[in-house]
């Protein structure tokens, strides 16, 4: 099997494993029990938070577990736009945000009254600030901007964003960093919020943080105990939490190392595909190396993933989340690329356990599907 699928989700590092397996059976009382075996946990549990929060710069109570970063999505729009409604109803999200901020926003405009504007992307696959200070307005209370892009790897200009956002209104700024964390050095200092997940970056399925600046009010989205400040009820998933700062201590240490492997990954493929007939690169050059979006004008998309399933190797069309849905591309076509590359999208992310041999047996495939559906 060939994997090219590592921004849909990764396996396990086998430390972060060892650790949970660890903790796991030694450390399962209830982290809110008085007894000593729940302080124990509730210790090792806010240890965690305090690493992650030293890595990140960060203080410790800026930190909330969750369970994915759609739930920390979910929070930062919802979770804010319910505590902060009488300061205005108006919040502006990126045309092409992951489904957890699309669908929070359609719901907050379509059940609860409030006012979205969706900015668009550039033919170079970002957002602009220009756009940001057309959409700002004096009742908006909420801009939210991804990072990097899932599908194409572009990058944002968050930071310039940001600041616009600060200097001209009141409104604060969430990113999703999902696909950025332990790929990029993070804009963090700039940002009000911003969404992670562990299992993007090897760690455990059923991980994930958002950080929220600490003036920010937001309203509980589970109502029930004093755990996470009160903000999210339910006993805490201390394993998977106390694990959650080796897993992002490792991204973090290797993260020159892996950059450095994935680009020249991503510069061979880029040369080799180049070379292939009916092959057009979406991803551009300047996008994050760890996912490269092409594609194949003669193959359809679904057609194409069901013929490399078939030769033993995993990739995405668009958005995992939303490969049930039409294959089409909703951020290609933002991109003002035509209806033919957005249903004809091929999504490869690489890792730094990507080898040149898979990228070549890759290679070797694609071509053969090709040929094959040629001579059909
Ligand atoms: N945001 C982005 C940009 C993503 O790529 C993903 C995962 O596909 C998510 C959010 C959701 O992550 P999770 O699976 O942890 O909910």
């Amino acid at each position: 099997m060939v994997y090219l699928d590592y921004a849909s989700t990764t396996p396990i590092r086998k430390e972060v494993l060892e650790a949970y397996e660890k903790v796991l059976h030694t450390y399962f009382a209830n982290a809110d029990s008085l007894h000593q075996e729940g302080r124990k946990v509730n210790m090792l549990l806010e240890q965690s938070r305090a690493n992650i929060a030293q890595l990140f710069h960060v203080q410790a109570e800026e930190l909330l577990f969750t369970s994915c970063a759609s739930e920390s999505n979910n929070y930062a729009l919802k979770g804010f736009a319910f505590a902060n409604q009488n300061r205005g109803r108006h919040i502006i999200v990126s045309a092409v945000e992951h489904s957890s901020i699309m669908s929070s926003a359609k719901q907050l405009e379509e059940v609860f009254g409030f006012e979205i504007t969706y900015l668009p992307l550039r033919a170079d696959g970002r957002v602009h600030v220009e756009d940001v200070a057309k959409a700002l307005r004096k009742d908006t209370i909420l801009v939210s901007c991804m990072l990097v892009n899932n599908e194409t790897g572009c990058i944002n200009p968050i930071t310039a964003i940001a600041d616009y956002v600060h200097e001209h209104s009141r409104a604060v700024v969430h990113c999703d960093m999902v696909q950025a964390l332990g790929k990029m050095e993070l804009p963090l200092s700039s940002v009000d919020m911003a969404t992670f997940s562990a299992h993007k970056i090897f760690g455990l399925k059923g991980s994930a943080l958002l950080f929220h600046k600490k003036h920010l009010r937001l309203l509980p989205l589970i109502s029930a105990g004093q755990q996470e400040w009160g903000l999210r009820g339910g006993t805490s998933n201390a394993p998977v939490e106390i694990v959650l700062a080796k897993t992002i201590r490792l991204a973090l240490q290797e993260q020159e190392a892996h950059i450095h492997h994935v680009t020249q990954l991503n510069q061979y493929v880029r040369k080799e595909l180049s070379k292939i007939k009916d092959i057009e690169i979406n991803s551009p050059p300047e996008a994050l190396p760890f996912i490269l979006n092409f594609s194949c004008l003669s193959i359809g998309s679904e057609i194409m993933l069901n013929a490399l399933d078939a030769k033993g190797i995993c990739v995405s069309a668009q958005s995992t989340c939303n490969s049930k849905g039409k294959a089409i591309s909703h951020v290609l076509l933002a991109m003002g690329k035509d209806e033919l590359r957005a249903t004809h999208a091929v999504r490869l992310s690489f890792s730094h356990l990507t080898t040149k041999e898979e990228i070549v047996f890759f290679l070797q495939a694609l071509k053969e599907i090709i040929e094959e559906y040629a001579t059909r």
